[in-house]
């Protein structure tokens, strides 16, 4: 029997009815397993994005869970679209832009200054003008779309409030999301959060609420322990970490499906930037299925690149290596998922970097970024402050793209192999610039 598009937990293996339980989080997560629930395409799904649409999730409706669970449900395929056009609609009147496809632009410039030949170079994909200024909307329009869906199917009441733990880009996204979509949002941001940031957060009408550290909190961050109450109180996860909604991880997919539609040649070499993980484990999973659909020749080399002040995806990523060399990957990701802290173990003491977006003590999403990383050839990178001042410097001067650092992070582990030799002149390589400067 072929494979059905499902919503399938990565270490349990359970498989989600939205009828019965939100889309979201594993039923039986609790335990020490790396529950973590995945958008498994079926094997009738073909790579068939409808490219005269600009909107990914109206370009790539038929490769997404959404559309597969509101078709089997009696929905028509333009109801679907009408619904992505809708929401999208209304987030263009919140935010002046709606969510459009992008794709990866050889950028002369900066492949000459790396000693690229005329059949290589580098790539750059600019998600800078995307709704709130980065890529975290991709991550978030999903859910804001199923939430729609769901109520209109009957199986959620509507009335519950958003919420997000963050006081960056996240943020941002989820707050021009929600205004757009019509929700309530709750944002548990820290006492130290920006000024200009929270002003952006009301403006949007979102409740930003300043968490301190209350005396009988349990270790970690106090914003994530109001967040969990919050969802204990029934508020619906909407922030960008697939550990506590899987479905965001999803709309990162479509990033990578922008450069096969661009280059369907492909490329040898893909640089991510990793904080939580869900942006680098959406987009090696939207490359795995083009590679799987005979869309693109091969999966690119995925080099996951995270800064030297917060970087605990190397170590998780080396335990999953060597566990692949005493038997096999998929026994060794089987390993991994069945206990979550005998390899991914957050930062004790996380330090500061320019590159402020992806210094997450912990990569939520890292097992199928590094089963993808490893499988494909490629590394998990740890870049010096130096070197992210460089790539920051390097990719705005090269570009004219007013990025920030955290979104030439990935850009950074391109420098470090190109200092080392390790960079062939004809290889074709891929940066995604996610964030403009604020
Ligand atoms: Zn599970």
């Amino acid at each position: 029997m072929p494979a059905e598009t499902a919503l399938v937990c990565a270490a349990c293996g359970e498989r989600v009815d939205p009828r019965a339980h939100p889309p979201f989080r594993c039923p039986r997560s609790g335990d020490d397993r790396d529950h973590l629930l995945n958008v498994r395409l079926g094997s009738e799904v073909a790579f068939t994005p409808v490219v005269e649409e600009a909107q990914p999730f109206a370009r790539y409706a038929s490769m997404l869970w959404g559309f597969d669970a509101a078709r089997s449900r009696g929905w028509s395929a333009s109801r679907f679209a009408n619904s992505v056009q809708r929401l999208d609609a209304a987030l263009e009147d919140v935010a002046g832009v709606g969510l459009r496809c992008t794709g990866p632009q050889r950028s002369d410039a900066l492949s000459d200054a790396l000693g690229c030949s005329a059949d290589g170079g580098v790539w750059v994909v600019d998600e800078t003008n995307q709704p709130s200024g980065s890529h975290k909307a991709r991550h978030l329009f999903g859910v804001a779309l199923w939430i729609d869906v769901a109520e209109a199917l009957g199986f959620a009441d509507g009335g519950d409030p958003l919420a997000v733990a963050s006081c960056g880009n996240a943020a941002l996204a989820a707050a021009n999301l929600a205004l757009a979509a019509g929700r309530e949002l709750l944002v548990f941001v820290p006492e130290q959060a920006s000024a200009d940031t929270l002003a952006e957060l009301r403006r949007l009408d979102a409740e930003v609420v300043v968490c301190p550290r209350e005396e009988d909190d349990p270790p970690g961050d106090p914003c994530v322990h109001r967040f969990h109450e919050a969802l204990a109180d029934g508020a619906l996860p909407f922030s960008c970490q697939g550990t506590e909604n899987g479905l965001v991880v999803e709309g990162a997919r479509t990033i990578a499906w922008d450069a096969v539609v661009a280059e369907p040649r492909g490329f040898d070499r893909v640089q991510l930037q990793v904080g939580g993980g869900a942006f680098a484990s959406g987009f090696a999973q939207g490359a795995e299925f083009a590679v799987a659909r005979g869309a693109w020749p091969k999966l690119p080399r995925i080099l996951a690149v995270q800064s030297a002040a917060v970087s605990p995806l190397a170590p998780a990523w080396r335990a999953l290596a060597k566990w692949t060399e005493e038997g096999d990957l998929d026994a060794a990701v089987r390993r991994a998922a069945g206990r979550r802290a005998a390899a991914m173990r957050p930062v004790e003491h996380p330090g500061t970097s320019v590159a402020e977006g992806i210094l997450d003590d912990e990569t939520y999403d890292w097992l199928e970024l590094a089963r993808l990383g490893i499988a494909s050839g490629g590394a998990a990178q740890v870049v010096s402050e130096d070197l992210l001042r460089e790539a920051h410097r390097l990719g705005r001067e090269a570009t004219g793209i007013d990025v920030c650092a955290t979104g030439t992070a990935g850009l950074a582990g391109l420098l470090l192999d190109h200092a080392a030799g390790k960079l062939d002149p004809h290889e074709r390589a891929l940066v995604v610039f996610t964030g403009a400067r604020r």
